[in-house]
């Protein structure tokens, strides 16, 4: 590992900021000091990707532009405006959040409150005290672990807790105490761009001349990661009935352990009197370890079946759909735009 009060750690930090001056994305979250909307962008982007989180920030930010707002909603337009990003506990515990701090009557402005948050854990909490508040608290995502297990060189597995404790040791020592939000962008940008998990670009980086994976020709090895669970395979039909601009879901209920309340298209055997006339495709939908392959069927219904509602096309954005859903919707959209079957 890199020692403490080595010059490398001040040259890293330089180099590091410069870089990110002259390199980050024009985000939209970067462009906010408002601790509420840093704070949305967080929470967002927690297991998704940028390019993802985007068009959703701009939308949720649209209908619910403060945290009143937020804690305020009805429960069906706070899951419509996040169907699709998954993960939908996060959104729940954003409301839950929302409402502790309104009856607080102000932001949290330090780490421990923040932490404090539903769904607030130690990255996030460290991420909005540091760019919100400019409070010196390092984040340890999985960017910012990549690039410290290959600066460093960390040899151990990532998921060990030994090996947790030594690189969080190292992000605390590393950060720029005077910048740390600013710093904290930076070292999570680099990892998002630059020093990726497979072939990260090395003639691209600022501290190339610091890395010691590189010096040794172990950056494409780092960093060690147990081996994954291997996923699980299952195979499943969705049905896309549909009468007069209007299709047939049915809606989980409130205990569901998963997308409690969201509507779902019928599966056959939910429907054994639905007559399948023709199959518009089918696609691949992974929910952590499971994979499903999904295909998607149209059929008819004499009179609607008890349990099921009829949501009209146009509203579908208002009601929180689930993403399979979506996807065998936007299948069969497809599939009849070309004509097939
Ligand atoms: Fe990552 Fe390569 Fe930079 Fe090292 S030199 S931090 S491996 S991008």
């Amino acid at each position: 590992m890199v020692q403490t009060n080595t010059p490398d750690l001040a040259a890293i930090r330089r180099r590091l900021l410069a870089w990110f001056r002259k390199h980050k994305r024009d985000l939209p979250w970067r462009r906010t000091e408002d601790p509420y909307r840093i704070w949305i962008s967080e929470i967002m982007l927690q297991q998704t990707r940028v390019a993802a989180v985007l068009p959703y920030y701009a939308r949720f930010l649209a209908r619910f532009p403060d945290v009143q707002a937020l804690a305020r909603a009805a429960e069906q337009d706070l899951l419509a405006a996040w169907a699709g990003l998954g993960y939908y506990s996060r959104a729940r515990n954003l409301q839950k959040a929302a409402k502790n701090i309104v009856e607080r009557g102000e932001f949290p402005r330090d780490h421990a409150s923040l932490g404090e948050l539903p769904g607030v854990g130690e990255y996030t909490a460290a991420a909005v005290a540091s760019i919100a508040f400019g409070l010196p608290h390092a984040v340890l995502d999985g960017n910012v672990a990549r690039v410290l297990s290959r600066l460093a060189p960390e040899l151990g597995d990532t998921k060990s807790d030994a090996v947790r404790k030594r690189l969080r040791a190292f992000a605390e020592v590393l950060l720029d105490r005077k910048r740390p939000g600013e710093f904290n962008q930076a070292l999570m940008e680099l990892g998002a761009t630059v020093c990726l998990p497979k072939r990260p670009q090395c003639q691209r980086c600022p501290v190339r001349s610091h890395c010691e994976a590189r010096k040794q020709g172990l950056e494409n090895q780092l960093p060690v990661r147990g081996a994954r669970p291997s996923a699980d395979q299952r195979e499943k039909k969705l049905l896309v009935i549909e009468k007069a601009g209007k299709v047939l879901f049915w809606q989980r209920s409130a205990e569901s352990s998963r997308l409690a309340k969201f509507w779902e298209l019928p599966e056959p055997q939910q429907l054994p009197a639905a007559l399948v006339t023709d199959c518009a495709g089918a696609f691949r939908h992974t929910i952590v370890n499971t994979t499903y392959f999904v295909e998607v069927c149209r059929a008819t219904v004499r009179s609607r079946p008890r349990g099921f509602r009829w949501l009209a096309k146009s509203c579908l954005g208002d009601v929180p759909v689930s993403t399979t859903a979506r996807k065998a919707l936007a299948l069969d959209a497809q599939s009849r735009r070309s004509g097939v079957p």
